[in-house]
């Protein structure tokens, strides 16, 4: 893990936004939990999604599907079949990794859609110079595809559950498919439209790390948007500009996104692009924007034996919907909005490290101090500006420590304001609004901070 890695991960657990899992009874592998601030910034960015991709948006409605489902769904999706990636093992320490990451590291091209003789061939060619991440001997089994989807004995009380496995859903967008008919049936909504969902996922990923860049349960928000065959193209070029918008919205400089598109397309895509984010390991994938055709419902119309196409109630025209999908991972987003806002400044007295979050997703809004601990009379009044505030914006009273140690925990945590009560406050009615970007502070009278704070929060 490079330095800056290994600064924000150790600052995401000092600060709470992020704890390994079960780490009292040792740690679970590829499993985080979200601390206080970490829970806040995760509901903040599902809140700005929903927000662009459903509350402003007259033909895009919302879905909670459940992560269990009928297990044939997996098999019409292809993931029973084909939802496996090349594991191989180093046979001195017995760690496992992904074949075609390890390729990819010494810059050879290959990806998990390539088959077990493929990806092995290319594997065997360049043995020679390829070293376990872990041990650095050169000593691997040959490639196994290895299935993803993690199953479940759900509803199966018999020994062999096994063989008849309840799967974990291994992306929310099937409980999307599955409830297209609903969707149609009980809403006003015509195509073009779509179905936006946010859901937990789990995926027996081979080798986990980069933090919560790959995990294996992870939260995603799925907007699969249903068109005319005709207009598949049209509707995903303007689906690509809409995404591409929202991580700039959200803070994220442009030099650090970009394109890239698929080489190997599955049989069925028109076309694939994925969002990379520049993480502090490299560009990598934050968001998948795909054009999949008719395939999805044509699957599930073979498999459940349902008609699933639709018909124009205009035109009349009856035809199998092309689907347009954007699928993005909360954890992605997290890690790359915390690389993307964590700065070191050097000031007077040091350094200090600070989370400049945009105004949307800090996690906490405002602070509010009362200058001494022990002083009831500031105490109280700082208790209740903090009481007026809180009904309004995130906020958080913190009364520990002196003021120069409160507002160096604040920046490590992103607040944008931090209001002190002292003796002046109680004389003169006013207190000291410190701004966290440019550290300057200001006297706002109490009864102004309403205002005050109203224009710097407004959208
Ligand atoms: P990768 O190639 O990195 O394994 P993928 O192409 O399998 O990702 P998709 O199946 O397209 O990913 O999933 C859509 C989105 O879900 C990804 O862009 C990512 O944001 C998120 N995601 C997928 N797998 C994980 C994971 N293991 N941990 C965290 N987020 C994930």
């Amino acid at each position: 893990m490079n330095d800056k890695m290994q600064k924000i991960v150790s600052l995401a657990k000092r600060r709470g936004f992020v704890f390994p899992s079960s780490e009292i009874y040792g740690g679970f592998a590829a499993v985080y939990d979200l601390g206080p601030y970490g829970v806040e910034l995760a509901s903040l960015i599902k809140k700005e999604w929903w927000k662009a991709v459903v509350q402003v948006r007259e033909n895009i409605v919302g879905l909670d599907s459940s992560i269990f489902m009928h297990p044939e769904i997996w098999k019409a999706s292809g993931h029973v079949g084909g939802f496996a990636d090349p594991l191989v093992e180093c046979k001195d320490c017995h760690n496992r990794f992904r074949a075609d990451h390890l390729l990819d590291e010494i810059g050879v091209k290959a990806d998990e859609k390539m088959s077990e003789a493929e990806i092995g061939r290319i594997f065997e060619e360049n043995k020679e110079r390829l070293k376990c991440p872990n041990c650095g001997k050169s000593n691997f089994t040959g490639i196994k595809k290895f299935n993803l989807l993690v199953k479940s004995n759900l509803g199966n009380f018999t020994e062999d559950w096994n063989k008849k496995p309840v799967y974990l859903r291994g992306e929310t967008c099937q409980g999307i498919y599955v409830n297209y008919k609903n969707v149609l049936d009980s809403t006003r909504v015509r195509i073009p439209f779509g179905i936006a969902q946010i859901g937990k996922a789990f995926r027996n990923e081979i080798t986990a790390r980069q933090f919560l860049f790959r995990t294996r349960e992870f939260e995603q928000m799925e907007l699969q948007y249903f068109t005319h065959p005709k207009e598949e193209i049209k509707e995903y070029n303007k689906l690509r500009e809409f995404r591409w918008k929202f991580y700039l919205d959200l803070g994220i400089k442009e030099e650090n996104l970009r394109w890239l598109k698929h080489e190997n397309l599955a049989f069925y895509a028109k076309e694939a692009y994925d969002i990379e984010y520049k993480y502090p390991f490299g560009f990598s994938e934050l968001e998948g924007v795909h054009a999949r055709g008719d395939y999805d419902l044509s699957q599930h119309a073979k498999f459940s034996g349902k008609d699933l196409s639709y018909r124009d109630p205009i035109t009349e025209e009856i035809y199998v919907p092309h689907i347009v999908e954007s699928s993005a991972g909360v954890g992605r987003i997290l890690l790359a909005l915390l690389s993307e806002v964590y700065t070191e400044e050097k000031i007077k007295d040091g350094t200090r490290t600070v989370l400049r979050f945009d105004k949307k997703v800090a996690p906490i809004k405002i602070a509010v101090f009362p200058l001494l601990k022990n002083k009831p009379d500031l105490v109280d009044k700082a208790k209740k500006i903090f009481d007026d505030l809180k009904t309004r914006y995130m906020c958080e009273f913190d009364d520990n420590g002196n003021i120069g140690k409160r507002y160096r925990r604040q920046d490590e945590i992103g607040t944008l304001y931090c209001v002190t009560v002292d003796f002046d406050s109680l004389e003169k009615g006013d207190v000291t609004v410190r701004d966290r970007d440019t550290m300057k502070q200001e006297r706002v009278k109490i009864d102004n901070l309403e205002e005050y704070f109203e224009g710097r929060f407004a959208v």
